[in-house]
């Protein structure tokens, strides 16, 4: 191994884990492979989510989308963050569905339509509550504007996005569900009726199956993480394998005395003799800078936890005075084998006060993805 740390990406564990939520629906599966697939990769996940039983993909912004098509990857694909001024045009001869959630979005994706002679395939945004995307006050007259121009468009879908899918029993949730209905009865009543209705991510997924509808949008379940440690549980009480081990060298292996202020400010002092670790990755490489040292990395099964503050490319651990890990060993920051006693990344995730899917889709595209099984 050449590399100064690198992230082995295992597409087993994303298979099982799309195998195992396929096998708990009836709905479509929509692989969420957007920011790279959280880190992952984006074109070996989404080919491994779709040999697994994903028959849709979706991502944010159009440019993923297109960078899908480029690999080759013909499958249905949605790009739902396409603000105005985007490449519809591009989007259509790509055969990618774009979602709406503007009257002025639907304008520019008609004109594009226009312009290449085809039929824009779109999938309606709704806001039932979250008020972030999707139409809200512009409803009314966006389905006015829909039904002059409806033999110029395909609408594929209806959807919407949850706030608070991941707290059980929440009432925000089935408020939501009901008010999306309300939308799709007024679609329906213009005699728009489309064939896709999706409505959940991982978390309604795993926990409402009365939100499936035909597709469910899955992104965290799938790369093995839970979508909130807290109120669901880990990924384990679902079966789920997270799919992401970052590992990475030591540069240097020191034994430094008791009272040592370490690292920039000296915000860490030595309370006994040790030997420190230099981990070759720093908060360029999407190390939180400041992940306290509730987290580490793992030596031969033993824990080593972060001294002082992570610096651009690099941080120091404490090792242990009885170590024998030199330097140029690999060590493991997070994920790994049971047995092998690693930090996960709901741990780093709690120690920089912040979420699995922040520490995922934060590792940088300087640290080298090595696929795996
Ligand atoms: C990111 C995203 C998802 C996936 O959410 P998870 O919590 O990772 O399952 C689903 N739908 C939309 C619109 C998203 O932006």
């Amino acid at each position: 191994m050449t590399y100064r740390a690198y992230a082995e990406i295992d597409l087993g564990a994303i298979a099982s884990n799309v195998v195992k939520i396929k096998a708990s629906t009836s709905a479509d599966v929509l692989a969420v492979v957007k920011a790279d697939a959280y880190g992952h990769g984006l074109v070996p996940v989404a080919q491994t989510a779709l040999a697994s039983g994903a028959s849709w993909l979706g991502v944010a912004l159009l440019e993923e989308a297109v960078a899908l098509r480029k690999a080759g990857i013909n499958a249905k694909t949605i790009a739902w963050l396409t603000p105005p001024g985007d490449d519809f045009v591009s989007a259509i001869k790509h055969d990618i569905d774009v979602s709406v959630s503007s009257i002025a979005l639907l304008k520019e994706i008609l004109a594009a339509g226009t312009s290449t002679g085809r039929t824009p395939r779109i999938h309606i945004e709704v806001d039932t509550g979250m008020r972030r995307g999707g139409l809200l006050e512009e409803w009314n007259l966006f389905l006015e504007e829909l039904a002059k121009n409806i033999d110029k468009l395909n609408v594929i879908g209806l959807w919407t996005h949850f706030a608070r899918a991941d707290e059980p029993d929440e009432p925000a949730t089935s408020d939501q569900i009901q008010e999306f209905n309300k939308y799709l009865e007024e679609l329906k009543e213009i005699g728009v009726n489309p064939q896709i209705i999706h409505l959940s991510n991982s978390a309604a997924t795993l926990t409402t199956p009365s939100a499936h509808r035909s597709m469910v949008r899955l992104g965290i379940a799938m790369y093995g993480l839970s979508p909130d440690v807290k109120t669901l549980g880990d990924a384990s009480k679902y079966s789920l394998k997270p799919a992401m081990t970052l590992k990475a060298k030591l540069s240097l292996v020191k034994s430094a005395p008791k009272g040592s202020a370490v690292g920039y400010g000296g915000t860490a002092i030595l309370s006994e003799d040790t030997k420190l670790g230099i981990v070759v990755l720093g908060y360029s490489d999407g190390i939180p800078r400041n992940t306290s040292s509730d987290a580490g990395v793992s030596f031969n099964g033993k824990k080593a936890p972060i001294v002082g503050r992570v610096s651009m490319d690099q941080f120091v651990v404490n090792l242990g005075l009885d170590s024998r890990a030199i330097s140029g060993d690999f060590v493991t920051v997070f994920g790994g084998a049971p047995e092998e006693n690693c930090y996960s990344i709901d741990e780093w995730a709690n120690a920089a006060s912040t979420i699995n899917y922040e520490i995922v889709t934060r590792i940088a595209s300087r640290v080298p993805r090595i696929y795996v099984n």
